[in-house]
């Protein structure tokens, strides 16, 4: 009997059998890089001549791999393959399609150190960061699969004389799967497995910046031994294969995740039908955050800080759920900020290969670019309280300093946009009332904490505070697959649940079948 659904726990890496696995797995991992990988289309392997070259962020000269670059051609060719295999793969029953995610939940869990291993060198996550990546794939694996077997029960419906009713949910048809890079093999896996399983098809489109990490996936689905086409592997310019992928006709749904920008941009070109096209297509898309923190004025100082330092500095706050703006009440917001700007300082930074490094390089150039500009805002828009420059290394990383600004407005820059980097914003508000306003005022709604003793402002936050994940009284981020259902609202994204009980209807229709005898 299968057992019921718990989540993958993470490793102890001060154990120091598990410390030397993973300076193993590093290592075997290195040993494989530079290596070129081709697409995988209709179960071929094909090349290009043209290449996406993945490096390591903390040392730009290092190649990761090279992945074939597809174009439009070879997106018609995995379109075609997947519409090809939908004809076969639709057919296969929920309950076996599920084993296929958990063989490749047992793959992932047995290979845990080695794909931690790939996120730490492709792009800087930290070696527990990294750990928890793979146990939230794993975890999707697991729970999806479970999902789908009840989802291929029969269905509770109100009996009716002489007819027999039943509901069904089938599959949509071939999806386009485009994931970001900040949780390579997670939310990959997450928007991938559960096309699967429900009996659609896909093609797969990864980031730019983690291909190698999307291709152990792949391999892992191949060595689960999920049939050929169901799953087809084209990196390629987001601009260029994603746009003719959104806009194709034979399109039934996108499964997306990243900025706001390319969500809206996907959202729009996949209302627009083309010539053939005989259906609307779905748009599943979790976009950006600009997530708050709000401190009540009798909050033990220590407990606020800790949650926002560990929120707005994990992975170089490089998570949609990273708290971006600390909202803390004027009684206590000087002892606040100094205690985050102090827990702040003893963060260490430099490359993660190093368990003791806490702090990675961010993703890429364009990103350290941007992340240093915003900083330079802020500190027009505020007081720069620690950090706020970047932090050299010979090897040319872009590391960047954990960065406070205080006394911000809560309608500057930099307490709007989603700068999605090592940069919190402080705010002072008058009462709590005006935190959590402060805390709604921006276009996104994705996660946000409330620290209070005070009953009654737990209550009002329940209430008022608009975000897709609120916690209170813990940090931010750190979702759970089945214990946090995720996903943000208003410009946050389309309002879904992922590694929620819900998730998997976006996925299929439902058939009702209704026959008198
Ligand atoms: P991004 O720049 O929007 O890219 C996301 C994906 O879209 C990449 O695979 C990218 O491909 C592709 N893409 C780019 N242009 C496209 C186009 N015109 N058509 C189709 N696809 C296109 O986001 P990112 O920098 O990877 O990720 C960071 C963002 O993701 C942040 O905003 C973060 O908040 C958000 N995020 C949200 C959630 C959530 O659950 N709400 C979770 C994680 C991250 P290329 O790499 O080839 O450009």
């Amino acid at each position: 009997m299968l057992t019921e659904f718990r989540n993958e726990p993470f490793t102890d890496f001060s154990q120091p059998d598990n410390e030397k696995a993973m300076a193993a797995a590093i290592a075997r991992v290195r040993s494989q890089l530079g290596k070129q990988h081709p697409l995988v289309v209709g179960g071929e392997r094909l090349e290009t001549g043209n290449w996406i070259v993945s490096t390591n962020p903390a040392a730009p000269g290092e190649v990761i791999g090279k992945f074939a670059r597809a174009g439009s051609a070879e997106a018609e060719m995995a379109m075609q393959a997947a519409a090809k295999a939908f004809q076969e793969w639709k057919r296969v029953p929920g309950h076996e399609r599920a084993r296929y995610l958990f063989k490749a939940a047992a793959l992932m869990r047995a290979r845990k150190l080695e794909l931690a291993a790939w996120m730490v060198l492709e792009i800087g996550k930290n070696w527990a960061e990294a750990d928890g990546d793979v146990a939230e794939a794993i975890d999707f694996c697991e729970f999806y699969g479970r999902e789908m077997i009840r989802l291929s029960q029969g269905q509770p419906l109100t009996p009716y004389a002489g007819e027999e009713n039943e509901l069904v949910y089938i599959p949509l048809g071939v999806g386009i799967v485009i994931p970001p890079w900040n949780f390579p093999l997670a939310i990959l896996t997450g928007m991938t497995t559960a096309s699967i399983v429900c009996g659609n098809t896909v093609v797969l489109k990864p980031s730019s910046e983690t291909p190698a990490t999307a291709f152990q996936f792949l391999s892992i689905m191949e060595e689960a031994g999920l049939p050929p086409g169901v799953l087809n592997f084209v990196p390629g310019a987001g601009s260029e294969v994603g746009d003719y992928l959104v806009g194709h006709r034979q399109t039934r749904f996108i499964a997306f995740t990243g900025s706001k920008e390319v969500g809206l941009r996907i959202n729009e070109l996949a209302a627009r039908p083309q010539k053939g096209q005989i259906w609307i297509k779905r748009v599943i898309a979790e976009m950006g955050g600009k997530d708050a923190i709000i401190v009540d004025r009798d909050v033990d100082p220590d407990l606020a800080a800790e949650g926002i330092a560990a929120s707005a500095f994990g992975f170089q706050g490089q998570k949609c759920s990273a708290c971006s703006r600390a909202i803390l009440h004027k009684d206590i917001y000087d002892q606040v900020l100094a205690k985050v700007v102090e827990r702040t300082g003893k963060l260490t930074m430099g490359p993660v290969e190093d368990r003791h490094n806490f702090l990675g390089p961010v993703s890429s150039k364009s990103a350290y670019g941007s992340i240093l500009q915003y900083i330079e805002v802020g500190k027009k828009e505020g007081r720069l309280a620690t950090g706020g420059e970047p932090a050299p290394t010979p090897e040319g990383g872009f590391f960047i300093k954990p960065t406070v600004i205080a006394d911000v407005s809560p309608t500057a820059r930099i307490a709007q946009e989603e700068i999605f980097g090592p940069v919190l914003s402080v705010i002072k508000a008058d009462s709590w009332s005006q935190a959590l306003e402060f805390a709604n005022n921006t276009e996104f709604g994705l996660t946000g904490a409330a620290y209070s003793r005070n009953r009654r402002h737990l209550e009002q936050a329940r209430q008022e505070f608009h975000v897709g994940n609120l916690y209170l009284n813990r940090k931010c981020t750190g979702a759970l697959v089945g214990v946090h259902p995720f996903g943000g609202f208003n410009m946050s994204g389309t309002d879904s649940k992922g590694g929620g009980r819900d998730y998997l209807l976006l996925f299929t229709q439902a058939k009702a079948i209704s026959e008198r005898y």
